[in-house]
């Protein structure tokens, strides 16, 4: 970055937030009477352009600097004189011809991913103008979320800049410079976009549209440049399809009034908040960014490579931005009412509930009396469920299966299920013993090494004061043993029996024996005793609140490793399910059986 770049992003950048907050404070007064009905944002483009001037420097910039202006200043007239849209687009293009008259035009076109160049001849000055007025009308309509529109430009901004110092006898100084001021002028405004985004901002978004249209045609590498102005579209493509789709059905015959909805006002609709929405947007323009400048770094590669660097990289980046969308969901968003909830996942049914709707249930239980199973069903215990038809008909007839483990819940809102956060089973096993220890009634333990037991009974006796531990046997007995063991947690009269023998084999032991064994609340808690027992320790908050307590368990006991296996596996199944067959439910959601009606 040499000294003029310096001088030029500092000067610009730092001119234009000074600018912005003048005008911010003198519209702040104002707008509690009357909000404003002018855009000013559009006169901070000055700032550059006298920037320009006082370094007497990148002649070549004045026409599209000038053009840019002369663009806002005739939207804002057209919407202070409330002009039709198509007045505006006449003007805009008129903008454009002005810049083909000073030599900013597009006059060649290269075929992708060869050396073969045709001169465009006459068609030049239309598609040129074409294609400042499709930048200038796609950031006009992204300004309607001025946050969304600046950092989408800055972002467009600060890739060209990157381009211009990779392949610098490519882009060449005007573009390079160009690029500066789009960043600069972009990037000040962010921090104030927030505050002012009831201001009406689109004359200003033509502006900096049309800059950004202008800064491709000024470089040579339109390719790259033509990806990072194609980003406003992402943001607008639900309305860029609204449109075509209001068009299609227009030249049908039907009458589609309801104006269609911009991508992040669906995202708005759907529940998530102002910020995600930002960030997501922002983290895929910048993944795009990422893309163009990487497209950029393999010029000098087989064409080959980079088409499929291209396709691969067009087709994952949607799929990441799918996925992070469905993880940010939170169970509110799409089924606020209606608890409790079933959801079929794989053939599994499962309940996802929050811990303290499946306390409240297993409470129920108690008070309730007879046979209840509980099921805390992690990944592995799903992926065993495909084959293993036992252990399915056993989770799908448990009176509860909560949703233990980070992976089951992040796939489970992969398939759009509403999921509360994940029930960690020993977590659950603890508010168990508490809710006995208040209820007065005893529990029992069973499982794990010999030993393992009576000390965990210690521990949680000593934790919940009042709790009786009538029960404890450890998980390593012969099957001739089995009835007297059923016979002595019979006599111990537990509310709540914590199998600890590992799924599947505690679960089919409860399966087996409930009927006999006839207490309220039988639930199959893998390594949890080991862990109250102080014999494995838990994984760090940090990493427990991060669903990563998988990892820490697997680095302390590494022959858990091959259980790792089920993870990529469900993951595999779920985005299979929900991108290729989204529709089609094998997974259904609907209202599960309130424990009363049992
Ligand atoms: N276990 C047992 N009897 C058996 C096999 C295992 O009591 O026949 C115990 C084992 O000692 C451990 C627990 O069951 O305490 C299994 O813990 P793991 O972490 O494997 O289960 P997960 O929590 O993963 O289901």
């Amino acid at each position: 970055m040499g000294t003029t770049d310096l001088l030029l992003l500092g000067t610009t950048f730092a001119g234009t937030l000074g600018f912005a907050s003048i005008l911010r404070a003198a519209l702040a007064g104002r707008q509690e009477h009357e909000p404003p009905r002018l855009d000013a944002r559009g006169l901070l483009l000055f700032v550059p352009l006298v920037a320009l001037f006082a370094m007497r420097a990148g002649e070549g910039l004045l026409v599209p600097m000038l053009g840019a202006l002369a663009v806002y200043q005739l939207a804002m007239l057209s919407k202070v004189l409330h002009t039709p849209r198509s007045l505006r687009i006449v003007l805009v293009l008129g903008a454009a011809a002005v810049l083909h008259h000073y030599g900013v035009s597009i006059d060649s076109f290269r075929v992708p991913f060869t050396t073969i160049t045709m001169p465009l001849g006459w068609a030049s000055l239309p598609i040129t103008a074409g294609w400042l007025l499709l930048c200038a009308v796609l950031f006009g309509r992204a300004a309607t979320i001025p946050s969304v529109c600046y950092g989408v430009a800055a972002l467009s901004g600060v890739t060209f800049y990157l381009v211009a110092l990779m392949v610098p006898w490519a882009v060449g100084e005007p573009a390079r410079l160009l690029a500066l001021i789009v960043a600069g002028v972009s990037l000040a405004q962010l921090p104030a976009a927030g505050q002012i985004s009831q201001l009406p901002s689109q004359p200003s978004g033509y502006a900096i549209g049309f800059l950004i249209g202008a800064l491709a045609v000024v470089g040579a590498l339109k390719h790259t440049a033509a990806l990072a102005a194609v980003l406003p579209m992402l943001v607008i493509s639900v309305p860029l399809f609204g449109a075509t789709y209001t068009y299609v059905s227009a030249l049908r015959g039907m009458r589609i009034g309801q104006r269609r909805q911009h991508l992040h006002e669906l995202l708005l609709d759907q529940g998530y908040s102002a910020r995600q929405v930002f960030g997501v947007l922002m983290g895929l323009s910048a993944y795009l960014c990422l893309l163009g400048l990487l497209m950029v770094s393999l010029i000098a590669q087989p064409v080959w490579l980079k088409a499929l660097v291209l396709v691969g990289g067009l087709m994952f980046g949607p799929l990441v931005f799918f996925v992070i969308l469905r993880c940010l969901r939170r169970p509110d968003m799409a089924f606020a009412e209606g608890e409790p909830l079933e959801v079929e996942m794989f053939n599994v049914r499962l309940h996802p509930l929050s811990m303290e709707a499946a306390l409240e249930r297993a409470e129920g239980f108690i008070r309730e009396g007879g046979p209840h199973m509980i099921v805390t069903s992690d990944t592995s215990a799903i992926v065993r469920a495909q084959e293993d038809e036992e252990l399915r008909t056993i989770i799908n007839e448990a009176d509860l299966a909560t949703m233990d483990g980070q992976g089951v819940v992040l796939c489970a809102r992969l398939l759009n299920f509403p999921v509360s956060n994940r029930v960690p089973g020993v977590d659950m096993m603890e508010q168990l013993c508490e809710i006995c220890a208040r209820l007065g009634r005893p529990v029992a333990l069973l499982g794990a090494a010999p030993g393992v037991a009576d000390e965990a009974a210690r521990v949680l006796e000593a934790r919940y004061p009042g709790l009786r531990v009538t029960y404890r046997h450890h998980g390593y007995f012969a099957p001739e043993d089995e009835p007297q063991i059923v016979a002595e947690i019979q006599r111990a009269e537990p509310a709540a029996l914590f199998v600890a023998m590992g799924i599947p084999k505690q679960e089919k032991w409860i399966r087996a024996h409930i009927d006999e064994l006839q207490v309220p609340v039988c639930m199959g808690v893998g390594g949890s005793l080991d862990v109250v027992a102080g014999k494995v320790k838990r994984a760090p908050a940090w990493m427990q609140r991060w669903g990563l307590e998988w990892l820490y368990r697997t680095m302390l006991e590494p022959r858990r490793l091959p259980r790792l296996a089920a993870l990529p596996r469900l993951f595999m199944m779920t985005l299979r399910k929900a991108v290729f067959s989204p529709g089609s439910h094998d997974v259904g959601v609907g209202p599960a059986d309130a424990p009363e009606s049992k």
